[in-house]
């Protein structure tokens, strides 16, 4: 693992809800890296399959070359001597990403890691609180709310269809704000508790 100069290494945290904007600020932040000429890294997790299995895109279609990993544990020897490491839909990695990521970052890389902050039932997701507090930087990012269009941080899960969570994201989910978020009625929660779609 390569080494940097001490104190250089740090993580950020890119979260919210869906349509956010967590991808877009992803890239956004690993394109300028590139341009600063550090080299650059990006995971996502196998299970997300949006668009593209081997890109991180976003719903506006930017996009960026990413290793797709079944397991947090990959990044650290997939990630070579890369100075800035990305991770996208970091919510769907393993509990090892916490440790994974301070490992990096002790050892001089920046970490940007991207996630949902809250899963459809408006919970947190699952590592980001811990990935959160151990961040040195956290962005939360906000989508606009579909019904009343205030700031949006949560994400509504639309439909009691299990069909039409195969068909993809879009369909399924919309961004909403404190005020129009539904808490997900008895059914929802009884047809979708073990599902871990949320993208
Ligand atoms: P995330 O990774 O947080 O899901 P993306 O970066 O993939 O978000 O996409 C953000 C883009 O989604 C916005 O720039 C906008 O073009 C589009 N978008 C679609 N619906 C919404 C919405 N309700 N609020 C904000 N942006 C939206
Ligand atoms: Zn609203």
């Amino acid at each position: 693992m390569l080494f940097m100069r001490p104190g250089s290494g740090w993580i950020e945290v890119i979260c919210g809800s869906m349509y956010s904007g967590k991808t877009e600020e992803l890239i956004r932040r690993l394109r300028l890296a590139r341009i600063a000429r550090k080299s650059v890294q990006v995971f996502k997790p196998e299970l997300d399959t949006r668009y593209s299995s081997t890109g991180i895109v976003s719903h506006n279609e930017q996009s960026l070359g990413s290793l797709v990993v079944a397991r947090a544990r990959q990044i650290t020897e997939l990630a070579g001597d890369a100075e800035v490491i990305g991770v996208d839909e970091a919510q769907f990695f393993d509990d090892e990403l916490v440790p994974v990521c301070e490992e990096l970052a002790r050892a001089g890389r920046r970490v940007v890691a991207a996630g949902l902050d809250k899963d459809w039932r408006g919970e947190p997701f699952g590592l980001m609180p811990r990935l959160m507090a151990v961040a040195e930087f956290v962005t939360k990012q906000h989508a606009i709310c579909v019904i009343c269009g205030n700031p949006a941080n949560f994400s509504q899960r639309k439909t009691l269809a299990r069909e039409q969570v195969l068909l993809g994201a879009g369909d399924v989910y919309e961004a909403r704000c404190r005020h129009c978020f539904q808490v997900p009625s008895e059914e929802q929660l009884r047809l979708f508790d073990h599902s871990p779609e949320l993208d």
